[in-house]
């Protein structure tokens, strides 16, 4: 299974990563972050086969992506 983090603090909301997910597993979250965005939230990280185009579109790099061995 994949590993996905995003990293809400440098998240600003803007969406891009929910366009661009293929298997429409993110969202953005009901609470805000410090900074007054709503972050991005992976829903149903089961279904996320990390194929990275949610972090290589992040213009924040705020979704860090790591495949777990095996
Ligand atoms: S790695 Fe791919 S499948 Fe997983 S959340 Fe990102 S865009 Fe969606
Ligand atoms: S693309 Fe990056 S900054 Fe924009 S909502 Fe997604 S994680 Fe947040």
């Amino acid at each position: 299974m994949a590993c996905l983090e995003i990293h809400e603090e440098i998240c600003k909301g803007c969406g891009l990563c929910i366009n661009f997910c293929p298997r429409s597993l993110i969202t953005l979250a009901e609470h805000l972050n410090s900074k007054g965005f709503h972050p991005a939230v992976l829903k149903e990280p089961e279904k996320c086969n990390a194929c990275t185009l949610c972090a290589i579109m992040c213009p924040d790099m705020a979704i860090e992506i790591r495949k777990e061995a095996g």
